[in-house]
């Protein structure tokens, strides 16, 4: 999916070529499935006001996200200047694209980026990577049950052998080989965590990590130390994850709700806050 799809990185793959085509008034075909993802994640741009946004590439280029937090390779790290914030975040913004899609007369899709824009799709991999498993095992007769755990992502599929529910434990940000609480799932989910507790990196007693507001430029501050959404889709469950980890307590609450998926927020003084739904399948560590 990496090589083919995602990565910004590789050569071979879709967005790649979507970034190189940037500013070419022609824009760039692409496939109908990744139309398909990119109007997804364009929408929950406008739903969640700016603050999911997989056009912010330039920004998270200036942070050096892909070394720091994938590779973990902290060694003389230092956040951007002002400027080089600035200057990345005019190159930002989910209004400017435009997505050519389903055009009536059968041909393809284009999508066209303003100069200097360029995609990341770091926030949806493991939820698309999900999504796609999940088609392989129902290809599979033979397999009745499986938990498939990518990061901090995980899908339940059919039954346990003996019957029983799924448990999902889901870490404590402030001590992640403990946990919260439990998740306890029949049949097939998505759940998705999002957390400011494993990629980081501390400066002079800072603490950066790998969610970034498109608002500041900077780490998403909005109170909340981890955001665990629970729903039918791979891919909407990760980049909710993200989404309600930027826009904090109140506003990530409406978001999941009004997609119709659960969430599980733990706020920095450890309080927890839910949905409905997420009530009658969560329960917290004694
Ligand atoms: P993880 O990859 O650790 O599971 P997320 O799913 O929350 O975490 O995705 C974080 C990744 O998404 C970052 O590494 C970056 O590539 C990208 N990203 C960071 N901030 C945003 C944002 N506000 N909107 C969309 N993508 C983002
Ligand atoms: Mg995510």
């Amino acid at each position: 999916l990496e090589q083919e799809s995602l990565s910004w990185r590789t050569e071979t793959s879709e967005v790649y070529r979507i970034n190189a085509a940037a500013g070419d008034g022609e824009g760039c075909p692409v496939s109908d499935e990744m139309a398909g993802l990119l109007q997804e994640c364009l929408e929950l741009s406008g739903k969640s006001e700016g603050a999911f946004d997989i056009t912010i590439g330039a920004l998270t280029r200036v942070w050096n996200i892909d070394k720091w937090a994938r590779e973990g390779e902290t060694e003389g790290f230092r956040p951007p200047s002002p400027e080089e914030r600035e200057s990345a975040l005019e190159k930002c913004g989910s209004g400017r694209v435009r997505l050519e899609w389903v055009t009536g007369d059968g041909s393809q899709a284009r999508i066209y980026l303003p100069e200097g824009m360029q995609l990341d799709l770091g926030a949806v991999g493991k939820g698309l990577a999900l999504s796609r498993i999940l088609e392989l095992l129902e290809e599979e007769p033979e397999v009745s049950g499986a938990v498939v755990y990518l990061g901090g992502s995980v899908l339940t599929y059919g039954s346990r052998p003996d019957g029983g529910s799924w448990k999902i434990g889901i870490a404590d940000p402030s001590d992640p080989s403990s946990s919260v609480g439990i998740l306890t799932l029949e049949g097939q989910w998505c759940v998705s965590t999002s957390g400011d507790y494993e990629r980081y990196v501390t400066v002079d007693g800072v603490r950066y990590h790998h969610i970034l507001d498109p608002a500041t430029g900077y780490p998403a501050r909005s109170g909340l130390c981890s955001v665990t959404i629970v729903c039918g889709s791979g891919l909407l469950a990760d980049a909710l994850s993200t989404a309600c980890f930027v826009l904090g307590s109140e506003q990530g609450l409406d978001l999941a709700k009004s997609y119709g998926a659960e969430a599980l927020l733990v706020e920095e003084d450890g309080t927890l806050r839910m949905t409905e739904g997420m009530r009658e399948i969560f329960s917290a560590q004694e």
